[in-house]
């Protein structure tokens, strides 16, 4: 998707009209808009550069990622307004929310559900890591739910957003860089912290273990790492320690349970890549549940 650089917001504005906000993080505000020549409405991401770092443009790779990603359960991109102060990233609108919302308002998701979403959701990873991706920040709040049914009448699409902490992995540019979300953090990237070894590195399977995270947390609507003191918490992901409450764990079926392990390995090497997890008899022996996300 194309990349222009305009003088100021008015260029913006004269073909897209702003609608309302819809969410915000750290750095950036989205808003919902018209695009004024098709009435298509939007989702645009709006970039304050002002608040990085000299010399930090990350942002750049958010646009560079984003467009070079094309699949059905990734968020697309239209077009990227660049002003001197922002960036304007012009997306598809998803409009079923936030998982976060929905399984803090469902407590919980069957399995059934379950399955509908993380499918999706490792068919966007697997395409992802293909392509020599890490999304590094991958999160109930960074998965969005659309509205759209496909041609059998089923809902409950899915859609991967911010690429704001993706990366390309090249064989040149070890990932070493610390960050992501305590909650979904793999073991081998708090290891950096602590490791004298300046060739020790990570890769793709950090998002694998943030998806055995997002598992976890739709089966049993808790966190499987989660500690008020932060030196706790991250000793209980080094060592991969999680607790299994009988209440809920006790209705989950084996299958279920063993794709969550095979996720939060905390050895990446021994870890399910997004394609055998894809292969895993809990995703591939879905039999004629429902298909749908209530
Ligand atoms: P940040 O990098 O600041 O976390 P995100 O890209 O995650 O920004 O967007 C922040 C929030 O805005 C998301 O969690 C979501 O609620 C909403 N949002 C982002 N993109 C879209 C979109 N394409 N459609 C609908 N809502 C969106
Ligand atoms: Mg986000």
């Amino acid at each position: 998707s194309p990349v222009r650089y305009v003088r100021d917001v008015g260029e913006i504005t004269a073909q897209y009209e702003v609608l309302e906000k819809i969410g915000s993080g750290g750095f950036s505000t989205v808003a919902r808009a018209r695009e004024r020549a098709s009435l298509r409405e939007v989702a645009i991401k709006v970039v304050d550069k002002t608040k990085y770092a000299a010399g930090d443009v990350s942002f750049e790779r958010e646009v560079e990622v984003l467009s070079g990603i094309r699949h059905p359960n990734v968020v697309e991109l239209y077009a990227t307004y660049v002003t001197e102060r922002n960036v304007f990233m012009v997306c598809e609108l998803v409009r079923g929310g936030e998982l976060l919302e929905r399984v803090s308002q469902a407590g919980s998701f069957t399995e059934d559900e379950a399955r509908v979403v993380i499918t999706q959701v490792l068919r966007a990873v697997a395409h992802m890591h293909a392509h020599n991706v890490v999304h590094r920040d991958l999160k109930l709040e960074n998965i969005l739910l659309s509205d759209e049914r496909d041609a059998r009448g089923r809902s409950g699409a899915v859609k991967l957003i911010d690429f704001g902490l993706a990366r390309f992995r090249e064989a040149n540019a070890p990932l070493r860089t610390i960050c992501g979300s305590p909650l979904y953090i793999a073991p081998e990237i708090l290891e950096l912290e602590t490791s004298a070894n300046e060739e020790q590195c990570y890769s793709t399977a950090c998002d694998m273990w943030s998806v055995g995270v997002i598992l976890f947390a739709l089966l049993s609507g808790y966190s499987p790492f989660d500690h008020e003191d932060e030196a706790q918490l991250y000793q209980n992901i080094r060592n991969g320690i999680y607790h299994l409450e009988p209440g809920v764990w006790d209705f989950i079926s084996n299958p279920a349970k063993s794709l969550v392990a095979g996720l939060l390995e905390t050895d990446p090497k021994e870890r399910l890549s997004a394609e055998q997890a894809l292969a895993h008899e809990w995703i591939v022996a879905a039999g004629a549940g429902a298909t749908t996300v209530s």
